[in-house]
């Protein structure tokens, strides 16, 4: 059977009968949108992360635009992130008709070069939405300085970051509000799309209830426009709710794997990924970085192994971004890392010896290089 980076099939075969359940359990409610299977997963999030609210949403993606939208964020105002992404994150900004902004990346931790920020920052910006990206948080401390410093917004993007820390602090309670993906690859990921928005500013979560309910208050009466339908499903949630009580297991699966590639490639001339201090990484994907990446991809389909790459193109260079004019070597660290990363097989369900084999082929293919 052909290895892929990433499968929820041996998962979904261990959890069968309680994500059977879950589905059961909707269907029978008699409330099949926004029920109680909402309201108790949302009410679960906001305390797994201690924060005060959570909003279930329909995708990470509209989880960024209403956080940014309930935030106050819009046409014309300038929002710091970074183009070494997924392109959903940009794509929020550019939706709420704010305009990105983009810093390079830390070239060890490929993360938001923090130390940029300060001469990004114009009369315009108002926002910084960092990317806890791959499974570590961008330097939760620092970053609170920074917006500080400049009276800024902080909105995180945890698509990638569900329960990493920095410094004892969980990811998505640093800023206004963070979003949340729950698409089925992420560390707590749904059977189809799901997303939140969690956030202790009282304001902010009432306007999110609005947002993502066609902008209305009570039933067909709308109290503020742009609206959306951007609810999470009650099916999706019951399911996220009973995960929500295994994420601390999927994360020491994913670290246990993590350490077993370091030990198993850690005297190769991979490179491997970089814990930034004070971090506890989730390892959402496991990312290494070689000069030679694209003979390593050819190379290893021989084994029947099929690898990734998170992101091939960074989202400045993509002809839908033309319009935000960043030329080709505008961000060089991001520019050279599209070029040399890929990523390995991580999912809790990865067996060791599917592990090993992949450890092998590797080994096998770099020394042939
Ligand atoms: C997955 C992801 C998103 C978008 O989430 P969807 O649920 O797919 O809309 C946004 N940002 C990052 C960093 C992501 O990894």
């Amino acid at each position: 059977m052909t290895t892929h980076v990433w499968d929820y099939l041996r998962e979904y075969e261990n959890e069968h009968d309680d994500i059977l359940d879950a589905v059961e359990t909707v269907f029978g409610s008699g409330q099949l949108v926004l029920g109680r299977s909402v309201r108790e997963f949302e009410a679960a999030f906001a305390a797994y992360h201690g924060a005060r609210h959570c909003v279930g949403v329909d995708n990470g993606t509209n989880a960024i635009v209403l956080g940014l939208q309930a935030a106050g964020i819009g046409p014309g105002d300038e929002v710091i992130t970074v183009s070494n992404t997924a392109a959903p994150t940009v794509v929020a900004i550019d939706a709420v008709g704010a305009v990105p902004v983009f810093v390079d990346v830390d070239e060890s931790t490929y993360l938001m070069d923090l130390d940029q920020v300060d001469a990004a920052v114009t009369a315009r910006t108002r926002c910084l939405l960092p990317v806890h990206l791959y499974g570590q948080c961008v330097a939760l401390d620092r970053l609170e300085a920074l917006a500080a410093r400049h009276d800024l917004v902080i909105l995180e993007d945890c698509a990638q970051a569900h329960g990493a820390r920095h410094k004892g602090r969980i990811a998505g309670t640093t800023g206004k509000a963070a979003a949340f993906s729950f698409y089925p690859t992420k560390v707590l990921g749904a059977y189809g799309d799901g997303g939140a928005v969690i956030t202790s500013d009282d304001e902010v979560h009432e306007n999110l209830r609005r947002l993502r309910y066609y902008g209305m208050e009570d039933r067909y009466y709308v109290v503020r426009t742009p609206g959306h339908n951007s609810r999470l499903d009650e099916v999706q949630a019951e399911i996220l709710r009973r995960k929500l009580g295994r994420l601390d297991d999927y994360i020491a699966g994913r670290r246990a794997i993590a350490r077993r590639y370091a030990e198993g490639l850690g005297d190769t001339d991979l490179v491997l990924p970089v814990s930034a201090p004070g971090n506890e990484h989730v390892y959402y994907v496991y990312v290494v970085r070689h000069p030679e990446r694209d003979a390593i991809l050819e190379a290893i389909k021989a084994y029947d192994i099929v690898l990734n790459i998170s992101y091939p193109w960074p989202v400045h260079t993509m002809a839908g971004f033309a319009h935000l004019g960043y030329a080709e070597g505008s961000l060089p660290v991001t520019e050279r890392l599209a070029r040399q990363i890929f990523s390995l097989p991580m999912y809790p369900g990865l067996s060791p010896d599917t592990q090993d084999k992949v450890i092998d082929a590797l080994r096998e293919v770099l020394a042939g290089l």
